[in-house]
């Protein structure tokens, strides 16, 4: 079984036939996906996507690429629905597995720096406060996500999605509890860095993600990603380290699974 950590499951092409999309991954072996979250406007969907169809999770967050569409209330919107959704979890009905994604993207043209930080730093605190593990983005700005994660470190743990960078960075991360996605970038022999780095870390510190509809794996560039397509990832995870397909499916599976206390 592989579960994909980070799938924008809500958005197109998949909105328009998530049946499809499904059959397609679980014909691949995807049985389960994490679907986080941007901003307020697609909390519901995503809610009711993961209520309509069995082996998808969700997360609520705000995305700083996203941050001129959240309004003033954001973050208590925000509070109140990870409130309401801990609650429903007692019950076992809340398949809300995750705070995110949030982050800081200071590649953003006149990215608000400060404003993306506290609005992180929050999140980070709502995280903790709510036991939940956190989906990060960060574009830019590693030594500010750094500083705001040690002030506010994930107690429930988190995954910064969408590696790509150096074994500093990532031991940096991993000291934190913060575990390492691994996506599509690895797919392209051009990313040495990101390969090496990868290639390099223990494995229960590694997630699979497609992050699709975006980071297209090689040999699919020009196309929307498909979170079936996680078994690219997965077969060239394989293909740079030293262990088994198989070894590498199944830690990785029971790692995202234990990080987002989904049941296996
Ligand atoms: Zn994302």
């Amino acid at each position: 079984m592989l579960i994909d950590s980070h799938c924008h499951f809500d958005f197109e092409p998949f909105c328009d036939d998530p049946g499809y999309y499904l059959a397609l991954s679980h014909q691949a072996g995807v049985e389960k996906i994490v679907i986080p979250a941007v901003g307020q406007r697609n909390w519901q969907a995503v809610r009711e996507l993961a209520e309509r169809f069995p082996g998808l999770y969700f997360g609520l967050g705000l995305h700083p690429l996203f941050s001129a569409e959240h309004d003033a209330n954001a973050l208590a919107q925000l509070e109140s629905e990870l409130a309401a959704e801990v609650g429903l979890r007692e019950k076992k009905h809340s398949h809300c597995v995750a705070v995110g994604e949030c982050g800081l993207d200071f590649a953003i043209a006149d990215a608000d720096q400060d404003q993306q930080i506290s609005v992180f730093a929050a999140q980070l605190q709502l995280a903790n406060r709510f036991e939940l593990p956190v989906i990060m983005h960060c574009r830019k700005a590693f030594p500010e996500l750094l500083r705001v994660l040690r002030q506010n470190t994930p107690i429930a743990g988190g995954v910064y999605h969408g590696f790509s960078g150096s074994y500093q960075q990532a031991t940096q991360l991993i000291d934190l509890g913060i575990k390492i996605g691994v996506g599509g970038t690895i797919t392209y022999r051009r990313a040495n860095k990101t390969r090496n780095t990868i290639a390099a870390l223990p494995l229960d510190a590694l997630l699979l993600e497609t992050d699709a509809p975006d980071m297209p794996v090689a040999g699919f560039q020009g196309e929307p990603n498909r979170p079936d397509r996680l078994v690219n990832v997965l077969h060239e995870l394989a293909a740079i380290r030293t262990e088994s397909e198989q070894i590498i499916k199944q830690v990785t599976s029971l790692t995202t699974a234990e990080l987002f206390r989904i049941q296996v």
